[in-house]
């Protein structure tokens, strides 16, 4: 598979006669001869743009809040700072917090949990409308990763916010397909992730009885090159060892549980990535043919810089020849993948990251949230209760309490679930379940809400539509149906 091609409008290159060389519906009107580099500029620019506009629109609220702090007994304050808040942030300004700002001081834990919350709203909104992180070649992947032996790839990673870019950005895979469920030290829940394996294999027996290929199980733990005993997973104590040996048994877990749960000891198979998040090189730890993985023995994408494609083939074949043939094929395209990545970080930030660090602008836990794949912007707990989901939002509000609390800010959470309106009564479920996990966070965290060091907005969001997310509460007064839209 060719996941980089260069395309360009050449019309005069072609020879009389001569079908231009795309796919039916690709939609370019003439797919010049392959450039794997001008491509992946381009791919970079695009992530980059978009990376940057993101994260600028998050970026922005706290210098602004101090200009609004430093003028707020100004007679005119109100209208002064709603103006600034429109121009500077495009957002409604929270009258409210304003109007109390001559008498009681303004209060800037609530101020820049709203404007942060509204962010998010206005970020989630958006993206139903254009999906700027499309991935060009979703079909040509999912039959790439048919011709490997996979019918579906399903990748776990931390819930660290610093590996929410894990498909889009550091394997340049297609979120539209690859599936994604992030846990505190990649811990999933092996029960959730059979009920998943169960479902997806009872619609390809009814779509594609008799084909003999497996699911994948994708675990992503990380380290860090830089100031690694600080800034490995804390969910592990920055020990990468523990968090490698953690994503194996985990896999093998998985791998045991359908085997015997279902007599299909060959219907799972697990790979291991391990993610440096000072840099986004990966390290590859692949199964043997009976599934077992050795975590001293690797494939590392910072060996592979500079290699063809060929190159990469040859490399993986002389250090995963326990691995089966499709296996191989499978990570030399994921390591080829890679090296885009580190061109962008050596690109954007001459090859380590300036936020080695946790700097998430905020939590969110539930179910949904695709359309975060951007790295440091969100702490991402997967779960359907708080009861499951704990150690996930202990882990989070750990981290928050360096990233915010520490300078007297709240942490931001967003509550939500998402649903498929054609299922009857989904959104009434996904409604109740974001209610229950607002009261459970009240039960478990009664001092943090107590002192209003968490503000949350609950939303959920119909699957079968691109309308915006719906509005379902928060313990903030000011954030409104109204504000948001
Ligand atoms: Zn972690």
């Amino acid at each position: 598979m060719s996941m980089q091609r260069h395309t360009r409008k050449m019309p005069h290159s072609l020879p009389e006669g001569r079908a231009p060389l795309r796919r039916p519906g690709a939609g370019l009107p003439y797919l010049d001869a392959v450039s794997a580099t001008d491509s992946m500029e381009h791919e970079n620019q695009r992530l980059s743009a978009y990376e940057h506009q993101v994260k600028h629109a998050f970026d922005r609220i706290i210098p602004c809040v101090r200009k609004l702090a430093a003028i707020q007994y100004e007679e005119d304050f109100v209208p002064l700072a709603s103006e600034r808040i429109i121009d500077e942030l495009d957002l409604t300004p929270p009258t409210d917090v304003l109007q109390k700002a001559w008498t009681r001081q303004l209060d800037v834990k609530q101020l820049v949990s709203h404007l942060t919350l509204a962010t998010y709203y206005r970020f989630v909104s958006g993206v139903q409308h254009v999906n700027p992180l499309a991935h060009p070649q979703c079909a040509d992947f999912v039959s790439f990763l048919a011709d490997c032996g996979y019918h579906r790839m399903d990748i776990t990673p931390c819930a660290d916010g610093r590996l929410a870019h894990v498909i889009r950005y550091v394997l340049r895979l297609p979120a539209e397909v690859v599936r994604r469920k992030a846990y505190a030290g990649a811990a999933f829940a092996v029960d959730d992730n059979v009920a998943k394996w169960a479902e997806v294999e009872l619609k390809r027996q009814q779509s594609a009885p008799g084909t003999n290929t497996k699911y994948l199980k994708v675990v992503a733990y990380h380290f860090s090159s830089i100031d690694g005993e600080r800034e490995g997973c804390a969910a592990h104590g920055s020990d990468d060892r523990k968090a490698a040996e953690f994503g194996r048994d985990a896999l093998l877990g998985f791998k045991n549980a359908v085997a015997q749960g279902f007599s299909r000891p060959d219907a799972v198979e697990g790979l291991l990535i391990g993610i440096d998040t000072a840099t986004d090189s990966i390290v590859l730890h692949t199964p043997d043919l009976e599934g077992s993985i050795d975590i001293d023995s690797s494939l590392q994408s910072t060996d592979c810089v500079g290699m063809s494609s060929d190159k990469i083939r040859a490399y993986v074949g002389s250090y995963a020849s326990h691995s089966s043939e499709g296996m191989q094929r499978l990570v030399s395209q994921l390591i080829e993948n890679n090296l885009a990545q580190l061109a962008y970080v050596k690109t954007n930030h001459d090859g380590c990251y300036p936020d080695v660090g946790h700097a998430e602008r905020f939590i969110g836990i539930g179910v949904g949230f695709d359309e975060i794949q951007l790295r440091n912007l969100m702490y991402f707990g997967y779960l359907t209760t708080i009861e499951e989901g704990a150690p996930d939002v202990d882990v989070g509000l750990k981290i928050f309490k360096g990233l915010n609390q520490s300078r007297g800010l709240s942490t931001p959470i967003v509550i939500r679930f998402d649903y498929y309106g054609s299922v009857a009564g989904a959104r009434e479920r996904a409604v109740a379940r974001a209610g229950r996990v607002a009261d459970a966070l009240k039960s478990r965290y009664p001092d943090h809400f107590a002192a209003g060091d968490i503000h949350y907005l609950q939303l959920s969001r119909d699957l079968d539509t691109r309308a915006a997310p719906e509005f379902l509460g928060s313990n903030l007064p000011s954030l409104t149906e109204d504000n948001l839209s």
